[in-house]
């Protein structure tokens, strides 16, 4: 088997690049490295089943040889980077997605895009099941992401039922672990890197907002039971046990051993008031569940942190 997978510089597409050069895939990363980060990928750099094209995706994209999957994971995915980089997000979410697509078709080869829960936007319904439509402010500073998103999974649903393309979505909830980048902006880089340093960990509002974080790990298992399936529709991953912001900072406190003090600064706009999946679709479809307690990829986290910031 040979993958193409898109943004595997990045945080969870570096982890999907380990997983199919494990199971004894090839795999041909594009990135330009915006977001992407070539430390994630550089144990993997004198694998002869290992290439890397550093290309903006959203130009036209030129492969070599056979592939049996694409993997469009290309995409900055933090709140800072929605501003940092407006167009870039829009672009790779509406170009990339189609030229990703284009090329699944040229080679016959399957397709997964990388979504994500802000397509429920702010939602109004909790949990978060696959068939909500979402609440979404397209010109909010997540409108970039969120719409982009959107469009990216109608895109896919269009290749699907026009060409007949094997095309999966899955969308994923927060996710941390290991290669997160430390300035990313997101509340674990900032709460990990603030507890370790004895600096107040900076919530955002009154800290009731909640969010649901999934291990890395379990990601990625969820994942390739996708790729392995034949189902079409979205199907959420992530982990159903939900934390208020508040929560979660005691948690990392807890898992640093800091002492350090929470400082409330201003809500940030049209931040999602509850997100929680719904993970019924996968559990029943995949047999898939997520595994590792909140403590325990806290724990590894913390670890990977630590020897960034210490
Ligand atoms: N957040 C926070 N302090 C921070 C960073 C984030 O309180 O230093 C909050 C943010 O307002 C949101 C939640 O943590 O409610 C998750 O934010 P993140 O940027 O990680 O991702 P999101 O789920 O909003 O896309």
């Amino acid at each position: 088997m040979r993958a193409v997978i898109t943004g595997g510089a990045g945080f969870l597409g570096s982890h999907l690049v380990d997983r199919c050069l494990d199971e004894g895939w090839e795999v041909v990363v594009i990135d330009n490295l915006i977001t992407g980060n070539m430390d994630n990928l550089a144990h993997r750099l004198g694998d002869p089943r290992f290439r890397f094209i550093k290309q903006d995706v959203s130009e036209y994209l030129y492969v070599d040889g056979p592939v049996d999957f694409v993997f469009h994971f290309a995409s900055p995915a933090s709140p800072i980077d929605f501003q940092r980089y407006p167009i870039q997000v829009l672009k790779v979410g509406a170009l990339g997605t189609h030229k990703a697509l284009g090329l699944a078709k040229a080679k016959g080869a399957k397709f997964m895009l990388a979504s994500t829960s802000e397509v429920y936007g702010d939602p109004e319904v909790t949990p978060q099941p696959e068939t909500y439509w979402g609440n979404v402010n397209p010109i909010g500073p997540r409108g970039v992401y969120d719409e982009a998103k959107r469009y990216a999974e109608a895109m896919t649903m269009a290749y699907h039922h026009v060409h007949g393309l094997d095309t999966r979505i899955v969308r994923f909830f927060n996710t941390y672990g290991p290669r997160m980048r430390l300035d990313d902006g997101r509340v674990v880089p900032n709460f990990v890197a603030q507890a370790l340093r004895g600096e107040p960990l900076t919530v955002y509002g009154d800290g009731s907002q909640t969010r649901s974080f999934g291990y890395v790990d379990d990601t990625i298992e969820g994942v390739w039971r996708l790729a392995h399936s034949d189902f079409h529709e979205p199907v959420n991953i992530g982990n159903d046990r939900e934390s208020t912001i508040l929560e979660f900072a005691e948690a990392v406190l807890r898992a640093t051993g800091s002492s350090s003090p929470i400082a409330h600064l201003p809500p940030m706009p049209d931040d999602p008031q509850r997100r929680r999946p719904d993970l019924t679709r996968a559990r029943t479809i995949l047999g898939w569940e997520p595994t590792t307690p909140l403590e325990e990829g806290l724990r590894r986290t913390v670890e990977f942190f630590r020897a960034l910031v210490c």
